[in-house]
Formats: structure tokens, C-alpha cells, sequence
């Protein structure tokens, strides 16, 4: 019989999950919207009925053993979302009281998805031998795991590695946590969507880009106009991979990483984000860190880093908790 932990990873947009074994291998992907759901109850409900509709395809003895949550904002510590950026939660939102109701009897853990992802990449992707590494997500927000001498980084109060949300510039751009210009709103997909526009406006550039409504336009459709030599959504991404690198090059010199990891939707990206962050990490690196690091994309399917991550903390518990 399959003893399997149900990951389940909450994004701004997408809500994967899957129900894995302790080796990684993953059964029944699939996702709900988490942005169709007007608040968390009625999410949460569908988010069950859809978990429970994937458990009746499983045409193989198995045993539902623990679940385990990625959930931006997450306090490490109790489990509450009382703010989050990208979500439309309202007060306070305990993840593990609410999945408790429908799973009585098996045992939930709930942390933040981007170091779920950092788990993830830990236990079963590119970082199993290393002490010192960083994960980076991008897609509708910017999250960040930091693993430094062997350990999660969490802080005094579990909200420790809001990289998303150090500020980065002046220009006014309003961010989803009620400040402005943190590196999120110029490095995840609203913020290379508001660089192409911004560009639109301030020059005569003739681009594809300019035929796309408004509302239409995502980081997808730049990357694709890019590669089609668009010169507008070019110039997108190397602004865009100048913020990141830029602002990579400051994390090693407070952290020092082995590896920096970059996943999330941005990965479709490809050498169009990959290469001028490389490029702008590597002019402003302290010189000692010089050729020290890599920075690469994770080598964890897209949607897979954070469900692998949250049930790591399942599987892994005592080794993650005491080491
Ligand atoms: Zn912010």
C-alpha cells in the first residue's frame, strides 16, 4: 500500500496540488483558481471537493497520511494568515482549523510557499548537498526561501525572507502590501507588465505589444513578443533581470549562497529574464563573491517545487525542526 501526503500549494493565481510519496514521486496533479473564489470559505470548500474528486481516480491500494500547505504570508508559527498581498482573504485565516474540519484525523502543517519551494529544492531537487542556498518564486508575487548553514530562515516571528518585499526604487509603483516600489511590483508578472507599458508610453517604438488590450497583456505575451524580436518587450526583460540581479547581488553579500534557485512562472522565460540577471548580479557583486555562486533555474517541474516542499515538512519534520 502507497502511503501518500497530499501537498497542496496556494498561489495568487494557481492553486496545485498533488498526492505524493516520501520519494517525491507525485500522483493526480491538478489545480484549482485560487483568484475565481471571492473570500476563503468558499475556496476552501471548493479546494476540498476538488482534492476529493482527484483521491477517487487513485486506482492503487493507498493511505492518505498527512496534508501540508504553502501559503504566502503564513505565520510559520501558527499557522494564521492575518494580511496577505495576493489574496482576496479577509481577517484572520487559519489554514490548519479550516482543512482540520474535512480531515479530522490526519495531521497538517502549514508554511510559506516560497520556502515551501526552498524545501522542495532541498529534499528533492538541485540543492540536496547544500547548506547555504536561496529559492526564489516569481509569478504573481515575488517569495523567497533562505537556507543558511542547513536552515530555514525564519525570524522571530516566521515572516523572516520577504525578498518580494525590500524596497528597491521611487518611482511610486503601488504594491499589493500597501507600500511602494518593493522589488515585487517591478519582478513578477504585474510589475514586467507595468515596465512594457511604462516603456509604450514613453517612447514612439513601434511593437506588438501596442495591439494587445490592456487586460489582455501578461508576462507571458511579452516573453513570446520577445523571442519575436519585439524590441519594447526586450528591453522589458532586461530591465526587469537588471532589478533582480541587481538586488541578488545585495542577498549575497548579507547571505552568501551556494545557489540561488529561480522558479515560478518567470522560468518560461527562459534566457530573456535568465541572462540579464546574471549579467547585473554579476556587475554589482562585492568582489569576493566573485565566480563563488551560480544562479540558476530550479530543476523541480514548475508547479512541483512548493507540493514537494510542503509535504517534505511531513516527511522530513524532525531533520527540518531540529536540525
Ligand atoms: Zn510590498
Amino acid at each position: 500500500m502507497k502511503k501518500l501526503a497530499i501537498g497542496i500549494d496556494i498561489g495568487g493565481t494557481n492553486t496545485n496540488f498533488a498526492f505524493v510519496e516520501a520519494s517525491g514521486k507525485i500522483y493526480f496533479p491538478d489545480k484549482i483558481l485560487t483568484y475565481k473564489y471571492e473570500n476563503e470559505k468558499i475556496f476552501f470548500e471548493n479546494l476540498y471537493k476538488k482534492i476529493n474528486e482527484n483521491l477517487k481516480k487513485i486506482n492503487f491500494d493507498f493511505e492518505i497520511i498527512a496534508l501540508s500547505f504553502g501559503v504566502p504570508f503564513v505565520n510559520f508559527y501558527s499557522s494564521e494568515v492575518s494580511f496577505s498581498a495576493n489574496l482576496k482573504w479577509k481577517a484572520k485565516v487559519n489554514v490548519k482549523n479550516i482543512f482540520k474540519k474535512y480531515f479530522p484525523h490526519l495531521p497538517i502543517f502549514v508554511i510559506n510557499d516560497a520556502k515551501a519551494s526552498a524545501l522542495g529544492e532541498m529534499f528533492y531537487g538541485g540543492a540536496k548537498d547544500m547548506k547555504d542556498f536561496i529559492s526564489i518564486t516569481i509569478g504573481t508575487g515575488l517569495g523567497s526561501g533562505i537556507v543558511s548553514n542547513g536552515k530555514l530562515i525564519h525570524g522571530k516571528g516566521g515572516f523572516a525572507g520577504e525578498f518580494g518585499h525590500i524596497i528597491v526604487d521611487n518611482k511610486n509603483r503601488i504594491c499589493n502590501c500597501g507600500r511602494k516600489d518593493c522589488l515585487e511590483t517591478y519582478v513578477s508578472n504585474a510589475g514586467i507588465k507595468k515596465t512594457a507599458l511604462e516603456l509604450m508610453q514613453k517612447n514612439n517604438e513601434i511593437s506588438i505589444l501596442r495591439e494587445i488590450p490592456f487586460e489582455k497583456l501578461n508576462a507571458e505575451i511579452i516573453a513570446k513578443s520577445a523571442l519575436e524580436g519585439d524590441k519594447i518587450a526586450i528591453k522589458t526583460f532586461e530591465i526587469t533581470g537588471k532589478y533582480l540581479g541587481k538586488n541578488l547581488a545585495n542577498l549575497v553579500a548579507i547571505l552568501h549562497p551556494e545557489e540561488i534557485f529561480l522558479s515560478g512562472g518567470i522560468s518560461k522565460s527562459g534566457d530573456l529574464i535568465l541572462k540579464p540577471t546574471k549579467k547585473h548580479m554579476k556587475i554589482n557583486l562585492l568582489k569576493i563573491f566573485k565566480n563563488s555562486l551560480k544562479l540558476s533555474f530550479s530543476r523541480l517541474k514548475n508547479n512541483e517545487a512548493a507540493i514537494l516542499g510542503a509535504v517534505a515538512l511531513f516527511f522530513f519534520n524532525k531533520q527540518i525542526i531540529n536540525n
